[in-house]
């Protein structure tokens, strides 16, 4: 681009019906709708009925369903308009693969490993929400980005952060990155009182909104245990310079230690739309409309240590990295069985990490991994140790 108008941004959104996904598509409007952004591709699962308004709504050329089931429906939903329909995970795959420039990776879990990974190895600029993709396959996809030739702009919020305020000409004098943690909605709860607690209570957060899933990994941690594995390999950082600390009012999103004692940080309020337009806008920063801070109003901020008694979670993902191999995908995959079960009820709260440590522990000898179909492997059969763990802890109960 010369001058004048900034270019038009074609994007694809894997996982738009979601929290991280209707935030995209709020941050769209607010930066000019299809004046600023074409969109090629939006994908959903089960939610059809969204997926379809999105698409009318965005001008979008193809709209997918990860649930092959849904098909029909969402053919008929989108029928006379010229939108494109696709299912299941070939579907998935078509969307990622669509000649779209920048692509938002907001699918949650592993389901959004393989159709990251086929943008990033097209050369898709990649805003990433989706951390699973570099905690079950950090060092593969990471690769698959340099071999595209694309950009990876982290989307979760402390990632986000780091990126802002990580000096790339200043890289060699960092000494560590800590992460803030709101420490969820047991922070000051005990070990008594969490071994009880039931899905719904567990995703009620205290600062932010976001999907169900990710609500209850924060509560249990889990969520920071993934987000330090994901800094290692954004970052290239070593498992001892990534540090956590409870900060509650969430308003620091996260920090950089500099050699000289200099900390940087990012701060804002608690709203994902500022670090996806962030990641949307990049190398500009937008103009958004979101609530500013208004520091005599918060007077105070916050921190402890986390307590990792309670929240083994942070041992667990400390342990993976110290094991290496494919650990982080053991951790993954363990995790998300265990946390499907204490969602339906199956589980209890604390039993998820005792599950993930369990299947950590069964597979310890797994080597790093040779390629995508290892990582496959091993998210598979984690899985199939964590649910006979869960189903033999179910008829216990
Ligand atoms: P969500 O549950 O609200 O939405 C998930 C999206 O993925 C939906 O569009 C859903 O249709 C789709 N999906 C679900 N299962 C699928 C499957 N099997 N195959 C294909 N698509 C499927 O989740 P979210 O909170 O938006 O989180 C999305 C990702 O972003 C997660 O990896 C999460 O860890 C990460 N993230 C979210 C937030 C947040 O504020 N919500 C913050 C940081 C990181
Ligand atoms: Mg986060």
């Amino acid at each position: 681009m010369t001058s004048g108008a900034p270019e038009k941004r074609r994007l694809t959104i894997l996982g738009s019906t979601g929290s991280i996904g209707t935030n995209t598509l709020d941050v769209i409007r607010q930066l000019g709708g299809r004046d600023a952004f074409e969109i090629a591709a939006l994908t959903g699962n089960g939610n059809v009925a969204l997926l379809a308004e999105q698409a009318k709504a965005t001008g979008a050329e193809l709209a997918v369903t990860a649930d092959e089931g849904q098909y029909e429906n969402l053919k008929a939903a989108l029928a006379g308009t010229g939108i494109e329909v696709a299912a299941g995970r070939n579907g998935l795959i078509e969307a990622a693969q669509r000649d779209a420039g920048w692509v938002m990776a907001a699918i949650v879990g592993t389901a959004g490993l393989a159709p990251t990974l086929a943008a990033a190895r097209r050369g898709a600029d990649i805003a990433l929400a989706n951390k699973e993709c570099l905690v079950s396959a950090g060092d593969l996809f990471v690769a698959a980005v340099h071999a595209g030739g694309g950009k990876l702009l982290p989307v979760d919020s402390e990632h986000n952060a780091i990126y802002q305020v990580l000096e790339e000409h200043q890289r060699h004098a960092v000494e560590r990155i800590i992460l803030t943690a709101s420490g969820g909605p047991f922070r000051q709860s005990t070990l008594t009182e969490m071994r009880d607690v039931t899905a719904a209570t567990a995703r009620a957060h205290p600062n932010w909104s976001m999907g169900l899933k990710i609500s209850i990994d924060s509560a249990s941690m889990f969520n920071k245990a993934l987000e330090m594995i994901e800094a290692k390999h954004l970052f290239g950082m070593r498992p001892d310079q990534i540090e956590v600390i409870v900060h509650p009012q969430s308003v620091i999103h996260s920090m950089v230690g500099y050699s000289d004692g200099s900390v940087l940080a990012q701060l804002g309020c608690p709203d994902m739309r500022t670090a996806i337009g962030y990641a949307l806008s990049h190398p500009a920063r937008p103009a958004l409309n979101v609530e500013r801070l208004d520091f005599a109003k918060l007077s105070r901020l916050d921190f402890e240590a986390p307590d990792e008694e309670r929240f083994p979670a942070l041992r667990l993902a400390r342990l993976a990295m110290e094991r290496g191999g494919m650990q982080s995908a053991v951790l993954n995959g363990a995790k998300e069985v265990a946390l499907e079960a204490f969602i339906d009820g199956r589980l209890g709260f604390l039993q998820m990490a005792e599950v993930t440590e369990t299947v950590m522990d069964a597979m310890i000898a797994v080597p790093a991994a040779s390629g995508m179909d290892a990582v496959f492997a091993v998210d598979g059969e984690a899985r199939r140790i964590a649910k006979t763990i869960v189903e033999h802890e179910a008829a216990a109960a």
